[in-house]
C-alpha cells in the first residue's frame, strides 16, 4: 500500500507516495550515521546557527506549512499557523538555552576533579503522529539535534506530504545534509529500523497500543527510549469556580484541534452544585461552534482527520450511551464527504464506560458528576491515562493542592493544560514515560557521561 494523503473534507487524494523499499531504507541509514559523525563534532554554538536558521524558514514559509497542515489532516487554518508560530520558538528556545542545559557540572568528590557532561548517543528515530504533524517532530526532534544526534523521521501515515515538508525545512535552513531525514515507511517498516543497530534510541509520539509495541522492540535491543503517549485529561470544576471564564476555556480545552489533542480536557468533573449551571453554559457555546471549511476563518469546528478515526470515535460514543451515558448534543456524523462530526457532549459518564476509561480522541465532552471534591480527585485518578489535568476554583491554594494530588505529568490550576518548551512535558501511567522540553527533555537522549580525574 501506497502512503496516501486524502482530503479530510472531501476523502479526495492529493498524492501518493510509494513506501521505500530495504535498500532505500538501508542506504538512508548508512548517510544519516555518516553525517551524524559530522554533526556531532560541532559544537553548540555551531548548531545553534543552524536551529535559529530553521526557526527563520518556518517563519518565513508560515503560511504554506500552515496550508499544507490543513489541506492533509483538516484542522483550522489558524490553528495551522499557530503551530508553525509554535515551532519557530521552540527551534529559538533551544538555539538559545541548550548549551546552559547541557552546560557540563563539576561535583565535589573523592576527586581532585569530577563532574558530568553530556554527550549524544547517535541517530535517535522519531516516530510522530498526524495531530500536530509540525510540533510535535520539532518537539522531540530539536532538543535531540541540538544535543549533538541526528534523526530519522518516521511520521503518520497521513500526513506523507507534511512529512516531506520537515525535511524540506531543514534543508532550506542549510543543514548538512543527511542531518534530518524523513523515512517514507510504515510502521511494520519502522519496526525493523528500531531494531537497526545504526539506531540508536527511539521516541515515540501516539497511541498507548503503538507505544506497547514499540517499547517492547526498543527494549528486546536495548535502546533507550521515551513514549509520549494518548491521555484522558480530567477538567475538575469546584463550586466556587468563575463559571463565565471556566465554561469558556472548557470548550476551547475540549474543541480546539477537533478535540484531537492528548492533552485535550476529556473528562470534565463537575462538583454537584456547579454541574446544571456549567452543563447549561457549556452547551450554549458548544451550539455556537461553526463547522465548515477549516480554510474558512470564520470555521471554529473543523472535520476530524480521518474517516476511520471518526467512525471509531462514534463507535465509542454508541457504547457509552448503550451502557446509560445521556446523550446532549450531537453524537452524529455530518455530511455525506470528509470526516466531519458534530461537537458532542455526553452526560452521566461513569466508570466502566468507554467515554470514562478510554481516550475519546476528537470532539466529545464527557461530563461526570461528583458529590465533592474528594470524590472529584478520586475519579480524576481512576484512570489508565496520567498525562495532564486541570482545576477550576476561585482558592488558588486549594486549586494548587488538588494539583499536586493528581496523577498526572502536568497539573494546572484555572489553565489549559499546554506544552510550553520552559516547562517538561511527559505522562506518568499509559500515557508514557520520559519528558519532552525544557532540559529535561534536552537530557533524554544524551549519555550522562561521569568523569573522574584522580
Ligand atoms: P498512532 O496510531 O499510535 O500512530 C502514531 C505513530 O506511530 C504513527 O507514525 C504510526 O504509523 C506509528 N506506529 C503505529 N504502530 C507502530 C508500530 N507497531 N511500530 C512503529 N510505529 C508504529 O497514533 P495517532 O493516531 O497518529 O495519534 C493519536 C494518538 O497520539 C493519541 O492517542 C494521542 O493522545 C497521542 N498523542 C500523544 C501526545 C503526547 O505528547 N503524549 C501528543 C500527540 C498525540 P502509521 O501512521 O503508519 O500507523
Amino acid at each position: 500500500m501506497p502512503i496516501l494523503s486524502i482530503n479530510p473534507v472531501t476523502g479526495q487524494i492529493f498524492d501518493s507516495f510509494p513506501l521505500w523499499s530495504d535498500e532505500t531504507i538501508d542506504s538512508t541509514l548508512s548517510r544519516v550515521v555518516t553525517a551524524y559523525a559530522y554533526w556531532s563534532a560541532l559544537d553548540i554554538e555551531q548548531r545553534a546557527v543552524y536551529m535559529h536558521n530553521l526557526a527563520q524558514v518556518l517563519r518565513q514559509r508560515r503560511d504554506d506549512y500552515a496550508q499544507l497542515i490543513t489541506e492533509e489532516m483538516g484542522k483550522l487554518l489558524k490553528e495551522a499557523r499557530a503551530e508553525i508560530d509554535k515551532c519557530a520558538l521552540g527551534c529559538e528556545h533551544y538555539a538559545g538555552h541548550a548549551k546552559t542545559y547541557l552546560a557540563e557540572e563539576i561535583i565535589d568528590s573523592d576527586a581532585s576533579r569530577s563532574g558530568v557532561i553530556y554527550q549524544p548517543l547517535g541517530t535517535l528515530l522519531c516516530i510522530m503522529p498526524w495531530n500536530f504533524p509540525f510540533w510535535q517532530l520539532i518537539r522531540a526532534a530539536v532538543p535531540a539535534m541540538m544535543a549533538g544526534n541526528t534523526v530519522v523521521l518516521k511520521h503518520a501515515s497521513n500526513v506523507p506530504r507534511c512529512a516531506l515538508a520537515l525535511e524540506e525545512a531543514f534543508r532550506e535552513a542549510g543543514f548538512p545534509e543527511n542531518a534530518f531525514r524523513t523515512l517514507m515507511i510504515s510502521a511494520t517498516q519502522a519496526e525493523k529500523v528500531i531494531a537497526d543497530p545504526r539506531i540508536a534510541a527511539v521516541t515515540l509520539t501516539g497511541s498507548s497500543a503503538a507505544g506497547r509495541k514499540v517499547a517492547a522492540i526498543a527494549g528486546q535491543h536495548l535502546k533507550k527510549c521515551v513514549l509520549e503517549l494518548g491521555g484522558s485529561d480530567p477538567f475538575i470544576v469546584l463550586e466556587d469556580a468563575d463559571l463565565e471564564f471556566t465554561v469558556s476555556q472548557a470548550v476551547s480545552a475540549r474543541f480546539q484541534n477537533m478535540g484531537q489533542s492528548c492533552i485535550a480536557a476529556k473528562r470534565f468533573i463537575l462538583v454537584e452544585g456547579i454541574a446544571d449551571l456549567f452543563l447549561e453554559h457549556f452547551k450554549t457555546l458548544v451550539s455556537q461552534l461553526r463547522m465548515g471549511d477549516p480554510k474558512d476563518e470564520s470555521t471554529t469546528i473543523a472535520p476530524m482527520a480521518r474517516v476511520d478515526l471518526r467512525d471509531a470515535l462514534h463507535a465509542q460514543i454508541e457504547r457509552s450511551l448503550a451502557m446509560g451515558a445521556i446523550l446532549v448534543a450531537g453524537g452524529e456524523t455530518i455530511g455525506t464527504q470528509g470526516a466531519y462530526y458534530a461537537p458532542t457532549i455526553l452526560d452521566r459518564v461513569y466508570p466502566g464506560m468507554p467515554a470514562f476509561d478510554e481516550e475519546l480522541f476528537g470532539p466529545v465532552a464527557a461530563i461526570v458528576r461528583v458529590r465533592n471534591t474528594e470524590e472529584a480527585i478520586q475519579l480524576a485518578n481512576q484512570t489508565p491515562f496520567g498525562l495532564g489535568g486541570s482545576v477550576w476554583t476561585r482558592n488558588i491554594a486549594h486549586g494548587e493542592a488538588i494539583t499536586r494530588r493528581l496523577l498526572v505529568g502536568a497539573a494546572f490550576v484555572n489553565g489549559i493544560v499546554k506544552s510550553d518548551p520552559r516547562l517538561p512535558f511527559g505522562g506518568i501511567k499509559a500515557s508514557g514515560f520520559g519528558r519532552e522540553l525544557s532540559y529535561h527533555g534536552i537530557r533524554e537522549f544524551v549519555n550522562i557521561k561521569t568523569i573522574w580525574v584522580g
